[in-house]
């Protein structure tokens, strides 16, 4: 058969993320359309997770498609030391548009990760820039996820970012206490007091703070108050460090607003994006920084950020990336993500009785049941297969992120099909 063969050739020669050769069940996927995969045999799937944030418009969208397209026949590819292209101009200065107030450059890359690296070297370098180069510590909350290469592993919270097994090489930064004030409600002063405590005894040696506004999502789908990222504007301002907003996984709408930050009306000092940047369809990532944070760099020792990808700026991915940005700009994301918002919050809710349950939450176009202990994956992830979506969860979290063009019906399979399994199978 030739999916099983496709899987038993995967499981002899490939890795897959966070999973050892032959733990779990594996599905090959034959095409992708809309919100629906089709597996090899034939199965189609409704898509809950927007393979990971990224796909906000579904898959193979003719737009996006059509804008790739263009580009494939002038300029696939080409270096970006020395030379410059339309896309990635026009697409540094739409992000800018779009972005909160005072940021004013972007330094494109490949990833996620990378954009977080770059972001860490910026604040780096604007304290050796004035002379302050033992400010080189990075502040940040517990339960957070800034993704998998050094620097950005060691900002994830120590216990749930995955990365344990490295502790002992990753540079000593500075954890906070989670905000434990949840989307709703005030963030009253007790609920940043550690913070606070740590900025004061700190201050001296830290660069910058670091975190997700509003959402942590890989290191526990938490949503908190924005009145806690107003109050870190506040006290970074006090304490003269820089803020680092990352919003791979909240930008371009899934929490309601373009950028999460816009709960609390703030601005960051650097700001890092990637995840639905091009609509899912090549990865790509960027770093944007204020003019303040730029000419400190200009004025370091050799005047230039210490960074450069291979494929900075690809002109491919930036072609995707604007017709994305398109998208947004045409289309009604805000309405959709208010409506699919409200149904998965109508729809979970029944969830919260089940035992297994702790907490069920929405914000947004995200909804989270979290569970009292993690799933057994060889056993779930078929079940919502058989359910016919595509849920994937990880540890106790059960959680769906769909495009923001899933219809009502289609929102309606996926909510009914994680109260059936959450029910029978945890
Ligand atoms: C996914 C993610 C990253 C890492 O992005 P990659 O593209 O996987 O390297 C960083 N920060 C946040 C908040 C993320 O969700």
């Amino acid at each position: 058969m030739a999916h099983s063969s496709l899987t038993d050739r995967d499981r002899r020669s490939v890795w897959h993320p966070y999973a050892p050769p032959e733990a779990e069940p594996l599905f090959g996927v034959a095409r992708v359309e809309g919100v629906r995969l089709t597996l090899e045999d034939g199965r189609e799937l409704v898509d809950g997770m927007s393979s990971w944030w990224a796909v906000i418009h579904g898959y193979r969208h003719p737009a996006i498609e059509a804008a790739l397209k263009r580009q494939l026949e002038t300029l696939p590819h080409v270096m970006f030391g020395g030379l410059t292209h339309e896309p990635a101009v026009g697409l540094s200065e739409r992000l800018l548009e779009l972005a909160p107030e005072g940021l004013s450059r972007v330094f494109l890359s490949d990833s996620g990760s990378v954009s977080v690296e770059i972001a860490i070297k910026l604040a780096l370098q604007f304290w050796q820039a004035r002379k302050r180069p033992e400010r080189n510590r990075l502040l940040t909350v517990r339960g957070g996820y800034h993704g998998d290469t050094f620097a950005a592993m060691s900002v994830c919270d120590p216990v749930t970012g995955m990365h344990h097994l490295f502790s002992g090489l990753l540079a000593q930064q500075l954890f906070a206490e989670r905000p434990v004030c949840r989307f709703e409600q005030t963030c009253e002063p007790h609920h940043t007091r550690d913070l606070e405590t740590l900025l004061a005894e700190h201050a001296s040696e830290i660069a910058a703070v670091i975190l997700e506004p509003v959402v942590q999502g890989a290191g526990g789908m938490w949503f908190y108050a924005p009145g806690y990222l107003r109050r870190v504007r506040e006290l970074c301002d006090e304490y003269g460090v820089l803020l680092i907003h990352d919003e791979i996984a909240t930008g371009f709408g899934r929490t309601g607003k373009m950028f999460a930050c816009e709960w609390a009306g703030v601005s960051p000092d650097i700001m890092c994006v990637g995840k639905a940047l091009t609509g899912g369809v090549m990865s790509l990532a960027a770093t944007l920084a204020t003019e303040e944070v730029c000419d400190a760099v200009a004025m370091s020792e050799s005047g230039a950020i210490a960074h450069g990808p291979t494929f900075m700026g690809n002109p491919l991915a930036c072609a995707a990336a604007l017709a994305s940005l398109d998208l947004l700009e045409r289309e009604p994301w805000q309405e959709r993500v208010r409506s699919i918002e409200a149904q998965l919050r109508e729809e979970l809710a029944p969830c919260a009785a089940l035992r297994s349950v702790a907490d069920v939450r929405t914000l947004g176009a995200i909804g989270v049941v979290e569970l009292h202990e993690p799933v057994d994956m060889a056993v779930v992830q078929p079940a919502f297969v058989e359910a016919g979506v595509w849920v994937r969860p990880f540890g106790r979290l059960v959680y769906v992120m769909p495009p923001y063009i899933t219809s009502s019906s289609d929102l309606s399979l996926l909510t009914r099909a994680i109260h059936e399994v959450v029910s029978r199978h945890t």
